[in-house]
């Protein structure tokens, strides 16, 4: 139970006791065989937690959705009410996006680009930004791709809002062919 406190805040107290169904095994598990494939059932509501391999896992609007993920997504989005560096009060619309890049506000970045500008050092530091952003995207890329290879290797949710586990995979291979192609692109975008 400890590891899921952090997320208490965000549940409700319907959440909660979904959650307690769950743990005492009142969720309605059951063991099905359908055509074509060999496979485990267990049934899912919408707001059930649930864990696999270590990994958990929720349906939120009737997609099933790793939690963990969730939380470190929110909070490299999160933006404070106040520029880290000037301190004067960020605004959602125009500082959100640099506020994501540079983490102060749009003020900031300005000046502070300003100031590269003078000194002649603008050009190298934008290749550096983009080349950050590039390595950025490859990477979540990647993150991406294994955790759909997982999703896909273990189950998938019906429209009713079943988990259903089915023995067959992806093609790992021409999975991993297309990556290491986009990859490759990517790379070659560098200055
Ligand atoms: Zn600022």
């Amino acid at each position: 139970m400890s590891k899921v406190q952090g997320l208490n805040k965000q549940f409700t107290e319907k959440d909660v006791n979904r959650m307690r169904n769950l743990i005492q095994g009142k969720h309605g598990e059951k063991v099905g065989q359908s055509v074509g494939y060999s496979k485990q059932e267990r049934r899912h509501k919408e707001g059930d937690i649930w864990e696999v391999d270590g990994r958990k896992w929720t349906i939120k609007d009737g997609i099933k959705q790793n939690i963990t993920k969730l939380d470190k997504a929110k909070k490299a989005y999160m933006m404070p009410i106040f520029c880290p560096n000037c301190g004067s009060k960020m605004h959602t619309d125009f500082d959100k996006p640099y506020y994501n890049i540079h983490k102060k506000c749009f003020n900031c970045v300005v000046e502070f680009e300003h100031e590269l500008r003078v000194a002649g050092l603008y050009e190298a530091y934008e290749k550096r930004i983009i080349n950050s952003d590039l390595d950025g995207f490859i990477n979540d890329f990647k993150n991406f791709i294994s955790s759909e290879l997982l999703i896909t290797n273990n189950s998938f949710i019906t429209e009713q809002g079943d988990v259903e586990k089915w023995v067959g995979a992806p093609n790992k291979d021409k999975v991993m062919e297309g990556l290491e192609k986009t990859i490759k692109h990517l790379n070659s975008l560098k200055r």
